[in-house]
């Protein structure tokens, strides 16, 4: 990435985290994933703790789940559960986690969050439950406001997640959406406005493109 464009991506950042501060988050910029993998697990601590995850590209894309393994903590895998009981189990553990960590499918220039899922175990947790939630964001998740984030998720981040889920779908089908009510993956939409517990949710920016 060129000077200028890192040069950007830090001012943009820096006004952000301003705006997120106003709505009680706490917000963090770092230019690269590597920096952005250093902050994740400072923010999580050195003491032993739960954590858990949201289904997230970007959190795949950056291998931080190594990270927390190593660093010995206790990463839930809700996706290891084979049996309905096992599934309540770790849904309850995942919301009495120590940290929650996600990424968002948008953020405005104003410090909202936009996030819209299916059966909504992602924004759950954002919501309520996990004691802090570490939300992770390439800058090219950054737009102007909460219209087009919904329509970043709709057109631009979709249509790659039903092509991977093979959902039949008119955004899988023709690379736009159609607002479908079959087979559909946006159930949810969630819009992040403030976070009422001061400093629960943590927003790292990170200065190259990621996930969706
Ligand atoms: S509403 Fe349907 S078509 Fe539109 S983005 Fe969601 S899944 Fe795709």
């Amino acid at each position: 990435m060129n000077e200028h464009k890192k040069t950007f991506y830090r001012n943009q950042a820096e006004s952000i985290i301003k705006k997120l501060a106003l709505r009680r988050m706490e917000g963090y910029y770092c230019e690269s994933s590597d920096e952005a993998r250093a902050k994740i697990l400072e923010l999580i601590g050195t003491a032993p703790a739960s954590v858990a995850y949201g289904g997230s590209m970007t959190i795949d894309e950056m291998g931080v789940k190594d990270d927390i393994v190593k660093a010995g903590h206790n990463l839930i895998i809700r996706e290891n559960a084979s049996t309905p009981e096992e599934h309540k189990e770790l849904n309850a553990a995942a919301i009495n986690a120590d940290t929650f960590l996600m990424s968002t499918n948008a953020i405005t220039l104003d410090g909202e969050l936009i996030n819209v899922d299916g059966r909504g175990n992602r924004v759950c947790y954002l919501i309520y439950g996990p004691s802090q939630v570490i939300v992770v964001a390439g800058m090219n998740k950054v737009v102007s406001n909460v219209s087009e984030g919904i329509d970043r998720v709709k057109n631009f981040a979709s249509p790659p997640n039903t092509v991977r889920l093979q959902r039949d779908t008119p955004c899988a089908r023709f690379g736009r959406c159609g607002n479908c009510l079959e087979n559909t993956i946006c159930c949810q939409t969630v819009i992040t406005r403030v976070s009422m517990i001061p400093g629960r949710i943590k927003v790292i920016l990170v200065g190259e493109e990621l996930g969706y």
